[in-house]
């Protein structure tokens, strides 16, 4: 089980993870893009943290749905639409709850990654961060089935998740700004799928 307070945990870690990686993720996409990737985030998630003292005394579904609203706002870019679609399809999967069981943080996940594809219609090893969402799901949700405790999981995922976002290095981007590129986008590590790695690396370390 996840509770809200972890949920709440996991956003409020990510405003100090993004401020942290902002350069990082700037030089990513400096690489292969116009270099904002790292701004973007920073950015959007300084407004979701604004939003985070007003959300625990919402359900989980408002709580994803502010988060949604704040990105689709104020991040911009190609990121902003599809983490706000992340957080969009998030918020109806947790719609009047406050805790989510083993299985349903699997079926919020799964919700958000669809929504990704749906709107952003990447393909796997198109060089974008649903080549680490769709692995990095697939084994949490596998993991939870076969009957591993939450953290069990999560720490599948994480590994998953960091060995897809490197797994980008070698591929040719056919999605977003980096597929201009062509093959010069070989070599380099995709920025959004650096960006969903953290999103799950700091979702495995709230839950003990
Ligand atoms: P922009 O490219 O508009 O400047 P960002 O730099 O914030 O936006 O985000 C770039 C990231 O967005 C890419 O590294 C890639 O992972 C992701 N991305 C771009 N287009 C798509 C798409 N169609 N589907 C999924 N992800 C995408
Ligand atoms: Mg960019
Ligand atoms: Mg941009």
């Amino acid at each position: 089980m996840i509770t809200q307070k972890q949920l709440l945990q996991w956003l409020e870690t990510l405003v100090q993870v993004f401020n942290d990686h902002k350069d990082y993720l700037t030089e990513l996409d400096a690489a292969i893009g116009d270099a904002d990737h790292g701004i973007n985030m920073s950015r959007g998630f300084q407004k979701v943290g604004e939003k985070l003292p007003t959300l625990p005394d919402q359900d989980l579904g408002n709580m994803f749905k502010t988060v949604s609203m704040t990105l689709i706002s104020s991040v911009g870019g190609a990121s902003g639409p599809l983490y706000g679609t992340f957080f969009l399809k998030a918020s109806a999967i947790a719609a009047g709850k406050h805790q989510l069981t083993d299985e349903e943080l699997g079926t919020l996940l799964q919700a958000g990654v669809e929504g990704v594809i749906q709107r952003g219609k990447a393909n796997l090893g198109d060089k974008t961060m649903v080549d680490v969402l769709t692995p990095a799901v697939e084994v949490y949700q596998k993991a939870i089935a076969q009957g591993d405790t939450i953290k069990e999981a999560l720490v599948k995922t994480v590994a998953t998740a960091e060995q897809a976002m490197k797994n980008t290095i070698p591929l040719m981007a056919k999605k977003g700004r980096a597929s201009y590129l062509g093959q010069r986008s070989i070599g380099h590590q995709d920025p959004g799928a650096t960006s969903c790695y953290l999103i799950l690396k700091t979702l495995g370390e709230t839950v003990e």
